[in-house]
């Protein structure tokens, strides 16, 4: 008799014990709403769906283990209980491996022994690391709480802006990544700095569809040797800064491999640069390693976690991602490292840091969390890297861009670890629809108004196609990206998106091209300007 494992379906990892229904809505509603609301994906009312993909951020199930910490949640004004545990579980995370000291126990079993509370969480100094502990992380702050991960990118990158400006006023600044993200792209242009996308070559390389299983060509990975003709061309003193997105969600959520990691913190260490992580869905990213960097194979996901890290000088992330928790976000910096030194010749960074972060998000201890979303936050970070529930989050991602794929929709492949891309430029192959009538725009409202999904155009639109250079315009893609909720969706809800896909695919010549109506030159301007499809005359 087969086992278990050798069944040809996979075996199921969890149960649903909440649910909650979708409202039966008319396609003449759906159309009604999308007017009313100018076409805009991002301020349609969610409650009229019946699948959304527009985001994975924030838009996760909690486990139960998560819902009961809300409990524990700990309101006071300063040094609640929750910022001791979580800074401990970022510690856990990203620098202990296979030895956690899971100091969140000492809280959720009720630990009434206060020597203990104050030795082991309270008033533990430590340093050196990503965290600083008792008195060196008010004396050298390292660890910021905010609400989100922009928010992290905003206090970096309005904290070193006057620091550069101040040490060189004449120089351009740049910022390079294997991808910026939309708001890591926006919060560094706001703030007087370029940044720069330097993808990996094999990003749109054919890849076989029967073999995402089999290997995987880390197609998030950043241009080393282009990295480092960048470096030698503008001069070191130009570049302050070097970001890696893991994973690489720009580049339709493609991992990075370790690798790709280790080359390019060599190079930062050789030119003094700091490497910073954006560090969001870093432990699906963990998986990816795991899974196919053949040295990796027989590491813990945990332990993987720890040796990327290692390589990092410090990380912003938002813990919206990677089904970490309903919001959050932080940054982090290893203690006198690279990035404390090279910012710190004026004054202590982290003291600037810590400034800001009070002026513009909360007190340090909270930093415009909610006691409760803290604990939701400590637990999460615990339950994301469990191998079993990466292995079934990635494999749904995978049955998606398969099932796709086997219907002929263009997609591009691998499937990354949190969503699922539609390559725009092939989808409308043969058809009169050029890059500036933002066809993937026009899928997106059809794929709404008649089956009540929702997805979410990155390629001209969102990234600004009609307002950069040629040169620029090299670094856009033209993607719908198709983000999964963690925890929220199974086989069923796959096949139903895949259905519609494929049947507006087989019809693609009726979609419309779309003109912005409304609020073309607003910053990050697809959250919210206007839209307004093109229907030929029938
Ligand atoms: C979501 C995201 C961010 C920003 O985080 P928010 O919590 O949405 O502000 C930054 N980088 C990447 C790669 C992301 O996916």
């Amino acid at each position: 008799m087969k086992s278990m494992h050798e069944l040809s379906v996979p075996v199921p990892t969890k149960r649903s014990l909440v649910v909650r229904s979708n409202k039966e809505v008319s396609m003449k509603q759906r159309e009604y709403a999308l007017k009313e609301t100018e076409y805009s994906m991002f301020s349609f009312p969610a409650d009229m769906l019946v699948l959304d993909f527009l985001s994975d951020s924030g838009s996760s199930s909690m486990t139960d283990l998560q819902w009961a910490s809300l409990f524990h949640g700990d309101e006071s004004y300063g040094r609640n209980k929750g910022y001791y545990v979580l800074l401990d579980a970022i510690r856990d995370t990203f620098e202990r491996g296979n030895e956690p000291q899971k100091a969140i126990n000492l809280i959720l079993s009720g630990e009434t022994n206060v020597e203990k509370l104050m030795d082991e969480l309270y008033l533990k100094s430590h340093e050196g690391g990503f965290v600083n502990g008792g008195i060196h992380q008010l004396a050298r702050p390292n660890a910021f709480l905010v609400p989100q991960g922009r928010c992290a990118e905003h206090l970096l990158f309005s904290t070193i802006a006057p620091i550069l400006k101040d040490r060189n006023p004449d120089i351009e600044y740049y910022i390079p990544n294997n991808g910026h993200f939309d708001t890591t792209e926006a919060n560094i242009a706001a703030n007087g700095m370029h940044p720069v996308n330097l993808f990996s070559v094999n990003l749109f390389e054919d890849f076989p569809s029967d073999q995402m299983s089999a290997k995987n060509p880390f197609k998030g990975n950043m241009d080393s040797k282009e990295l480092e003709a960048f470096i030698e061309d503008k001069g070191v003193e130009s570049v302050p800064l070097i970001y890696l997105t893991i994973t690489n969600n720009t580049a339709a959520g493609q991992p990075v491999s370790l690798k790709n990691i280790k080359t390019i913190s060599e190079i930062a260490r050789n030119y003094e640069i700091p490497l910073f992580f954006d560090a969001c869905r870093f432990a699906e990213n963990a998986y990816f390693i795991k899974e196919f960097e053949e040295e990796y194979r027989n590491y813990s996901v945990v332990e993987i976690v720890k040796e990327m890290f290692s390589y990092a000088d410090g990380f912003t992330i938002s813990f919206k991602k990677d089904g970490l928790a309903n919001i959050g976000g932080g940054m982090f910096f290893r203690d006198q490292g690279t990035f404390y030194k090279k910012f710190s010749d004026n004054g202590n960074i982290g003291i600037k840091l810590k400034e800001k972060q009070i002026l513009t998000f909360g007190n340090d201890s909270y930093g415009g969390l909610s006691g409760r979303a803290i604990m939701t936050i400590t637990v999460g970070l615990y339950e994301i890297v469990k191998e079993q529930y990466l292995r079934e989050r990635i494999r749904l991602v995978r049955e998606f861009a398969l099932k796709l794929s086997k219907n002929g929709v263009p997609v591009v492949l691998p499937a990354g670890g949190h969503a699922v891309y539609i390559n725009v430029e092939k989808f409308f192959e043969g058809t009169e629809m050029k890059i500036d009538d933002f066809g993937g725009v026009g899928f997106t409202i059809e794929l709404l108004k008649h089956y009540g999904i929702r997805a979410c155009e990155l390629g001209p639109f969102a990234f600004e196609w009609d307002k950069k250079t040629p040169e620029q315009r090299k670094g856009i893609l033209n993607l719908v990206r198709f983000a999964i909720p963690r925890n929220v969706y199974e086989s069923s809800h796959i096949d139903y998106a895949v259905a519609a896909v494929t049947e507006l695919y087989n019809n693609r010549e009726r979609i419309p091209k779309v003109k912005i109506s409304r609020g073309a030159n607003l910053r990050l301007r697809h959250f919210q300007s206007g839209l307004e499809p093109i229907y030929n005359s029938q």
